[in-house]
């Protein structure tokens, strides 16, 4: 599937990128799940013309809107990204490419914890968020991923090129077949229990579980939900700050050209407000840009 803009995020931010995009007369396409934005189940009290009302209700008008104005809704999650001779590719959980002549960061802060003991205490000493990130650390030593969805899937097959032992955990496993069946073949051991703690004397040593099970591990990767924003902005070649933000210029471009950015993947303060102004300036940024890669 080709695109001008391809919009990774469905939340406001990203959904008014699409909006301005699309009003602009580019082709848009928009990945990921309005149920997975901030402000899904939440009830905004301070958007300019809104009494308060559930997120939900005005998440759903604007997707309605930027529909109206042709934008496509994929209602999935990236789980590989690429720029490759200026052009950008992304693939779907379902397997679906999309390539596009600009790209959308719209992503949020989507970094779930799973707060369990030790977690907190022996995060960067074996604990870890981003399995791209830190692979590399664990050529040859023992791996556990922790996580339902695709992205824990694919984390799980990558560590399998890395680690001498990967482990997979998930309880809820909600993981693209496809993508679950490609960890496994690739000698991901699964353990279908919930993690209870991680344990360790000042390093990572051992992940248990619910049912009892204990795994010795020199790493926990926990990969709950979407590929993080951090994630997607370095296979796209941007570097994110040291709190995983991405930082972007006055056009809400990125040091990458044809790569915009907006809403809270750009640092605080985390508001609708923020997020759907960026949302404009970067989807007519990215709009532009694709007009003149033709
Ligand atoms: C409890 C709560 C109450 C709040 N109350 C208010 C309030 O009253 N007023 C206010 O202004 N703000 C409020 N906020 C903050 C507000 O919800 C956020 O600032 C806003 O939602 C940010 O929009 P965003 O588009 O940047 O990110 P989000 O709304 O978080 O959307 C991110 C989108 O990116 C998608 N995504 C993530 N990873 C991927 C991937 N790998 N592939 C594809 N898609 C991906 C997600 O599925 C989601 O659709 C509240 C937040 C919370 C949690």
């Amino acid at each position: 599937m080709d695109a001008d803009v391809f919009v990774i995020g469905s939340g406001p931010s990203g959904v008014q990128a699409a909006i301005h995009a699309a009003r602009k007369r580019a082709s848009v396409v928009v990945a990921g799940k309005p149920s997975s934005s901030s402000m899904s189940g939440t009830e905004i009290e301070n958007y300019f013309g809104s009494p308060p009302r559930p997120g939900d209700e005005i998440l759903a008008e604007g997707i309605a809107l930027a529909k109206s104005f042709g934008a496509a809704f994929l209602g999935q999650n990236v789980v590989s990204a690429s720029a490759e001779d200026g052009r950008f590719r992304f693939s779907m959980e379902d397997g679906t490419e999309v390539v596009a002549k600009a790209a959308v960061i719209a992503t949020g802060i989507s970094r779930k914890s799973l707060g369990i003991p030790g977690e907190k205490d022996l995060f960067g000493k074996g604990v870890s968020y981003c399995a791209v990130c830190d692979c590399n650390f664990y050529r040859g030593r023992k791996a556990v991923v922790v996580g339902n969805d695709s992205e824990a899937a694919v984390s799980a097959e990558l560590m399998t090129r890395y680690a001498s032992e990967t482990h997979w955990v998930a309880w809820d496993a909600e993981a693209e077949e496809t993508l679950a069946r490609k960890a496994a073949e690739a000698g991901a051991v699964m353990h279908a229990s919930k993690p209870k703690a991680i344990e360790g004397d000042g390093k990572v040593e051992r992940i248990v579980l619910e049912d009892g099970t204990i795994i010795p591990t020199d790493g926990v990767f926990i990969e709950l939900g979407a590929r993080s924003s951090a994630d997607i902005a370095m296979d796209l070649g941007v570097m994110p700050e040291m709190d995983d933000s991405v930082k972007v210029g006055s056009d809400c471009s990125t040091e990458v050209p044809g790569v915009f950015a907006c809403g809270d993947v750009t640092g605080r303060p985390w508001q609708v407000a923020k997020a759907v102004g960026q949302g404009c300036v970067a989807g007519m940024s990215a709009a532009d840009y694709a007009r003149k890669a033709e």
